[in-house]
């Protein structure tokens, strides 16, 4: 586990009362080279107050917005399966401006999530799939994520593993690939006193031929290499450069000890893949991902690398992030002249122009070095697939990527777009 110092710690009576839960809130706490009594113990009535003392009404607004890199506070808590309290109350006591996603972490919502993508999405070409949650904040500090300040940790895993994952799998046979703790965290940095990757790992590996997914910009992998995956974990890293790595993403090991890390994980067995993302257009960006690239294509053999820009916000919000100084200078100048244009469009601030750019210098990099390796774009749009598709050799309807929940290892290309079950009535259109 990382070796953070987090301002305050609070666990839930409801974590404490389970036997599992509390020797795993020990774990963690011993970890940190704290005792049990280290975590004051709390409940939800106390929500509305904890918010308010420790100033968390802001906490799910882009960690760039809030000035420095913040140390994380940790919150340990319980998956509610059955008896969930309503949001609204408690969000109602709350100090203007909380989130209410915030608020339901607090009292045990998350767990099993649909991801309703599909080639219609807003975000881009994507795909539908179920996916998991079960900490919500991250100690990496990427200045354009929401998952600062506070971490809201489940910690009833053995429950949660019966109660969602086994019966997740079993339902929807068609997907291989389950993603999990890919929205506001990464597993890795709390493991392995967590616990949750050993306990998935060992579950996947037990299946015919479904998958565990870690997400990670981690190299916190010295406990995975021993597991017995069976080749039913697969291993996904996002990527940046040097200079966004240390500005933008100040908690994140370097990129270059992300890849020395999937090297490793690679002589474990494990399939591993890449993301170059998000891809911020800093300036000397071309040199920068010149390097990468050769490196990690020297290192490694992944099964595959994506590719996406820096996007999910408008050109102001973009600059409030990250200081523009950072950006080179003809992307900034793009960015800001197309800022009426790119308001609300997901794979926006920066003009399809530009993000064509960057695409198009990538993928000369990388087949300079591997004329194999499959690339894709990630959650980018019909209008950039159409002009890719040609170069990449698929499309939006075959392409296989890091997270598709299709993507077992060794697929290069897929037959048929499945969704889950609850989408089924109504199925993608291309
Ligand atoms: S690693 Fe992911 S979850 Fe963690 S701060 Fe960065 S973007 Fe957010």
């Amino acid at each position: 586990m990382y070796a953070l110092s987090p301002p305050t710690l609070y666990a839930f009576r409801r974590a404490l009362a389970e036997p599992r839960s509390r020797r795993r809130i020990q774990r963690m706490l011993a970890a940190l080279g704290l005792g049990p009594e280290a975590a004051e113990a709390v409940d939800e009535a106390q929500i509305p107050d904890l918010i308010r003392r420790h100033g968390w009404s802001d906490a799910r607004l882009r960690q760039g917005l809030l000035g420095e890199h913040q140390p994380l506070s940790l919150v340990f808590g319980t998956l509610r399966f059955d008896d969930r309290p309503a949001i609204r109350p408690v969000l109602d006591a709350c100090p203007p401006g909380t989130s209410s996603r915030l608020v339901g972490d607090l009292l045990g919502y998350g767990g099993r999530g649909l991801a309703r993508e599909q080639y219609t999405s807003r975000r881009g070409v994507c795909r539908a799939r179920v996916q998991f949650d079960t900490i919500y904040g991250c100690p990496h500090g990427c200045r354009y994520c929401p998952g600062g300040k506070v971490a809201v940790v489940a910690t009833n895993l053995e429950e949660f593993l019966h109660r969602q994952v086994i019966p997740a799998a079993e339902a929807e046979p068609w997907q291989k690939v389950f993603m999990f703790n890919s929205a506001l965290s990464d597993t890795l940095c709390f493991e392995p006193e967590y616990g949750l990757s050993r306990l998935l790992v060992e579950y996947y590996a037990s299946t015919a031929d479904q998958c565990y997914l870690i997400h990670t910009k981690s190299d916190n992998v010295g406990f995975l290499l021993d597991l017995d995956h069976r080749g039913h974990t697969i291993v996904l890293w996002s990527l940046t450069g040097d200079a966004a790595c240390e500005r933008v993403e100040p908690g994140t090991p370097s990129a270059w000890e992300r890849v020395e890390a999937a090297r490793r994980c690679q002589e474990a067995g494990y399939p591993i893949r890449f993301k170059l993302k998000p891809i911020v257009p800093v300036r000397g960006w071309r040199q920068e991902y010149r390097d990468l690239i050769g490196r990690l294509l020297s290192r490694t053999r992944p099964e595959s690398i994506g590719l996406f820009l820096l996007a999910w916000m408008d050109a102001d919000e973009l600059e409030g992030c990250i200081d523009p100084d950072l950006l080179d200078p003809a992307f900034l100048e793009a960015l800001r002249d197309h800022a009426e244009e790119m308001k609300g469009v997901t794979a926006g601030p920066f003009p399809h122009a530009a993000r064509a750019e960057v695409y198009g210098f990538l993928i000369d990099e990388i087949r300079r070095h591997d004329r194999d390796v499959p690339v894709f774009l990630c959650t980018e749009t019909v209008e950039m697939w159409r002009e890719f598709a040609p170069r990449l050799g698929v499309g939006p309807q075959d392409y296989v990527c890091g997270c598709g929940p299709q993507c077992r290892p060794g697929l290069r290309r897929l037959d048929e777009v499945l969704v889950p079950t609850e989408m089924r009535a109504a199925p993608a259109a291309i």
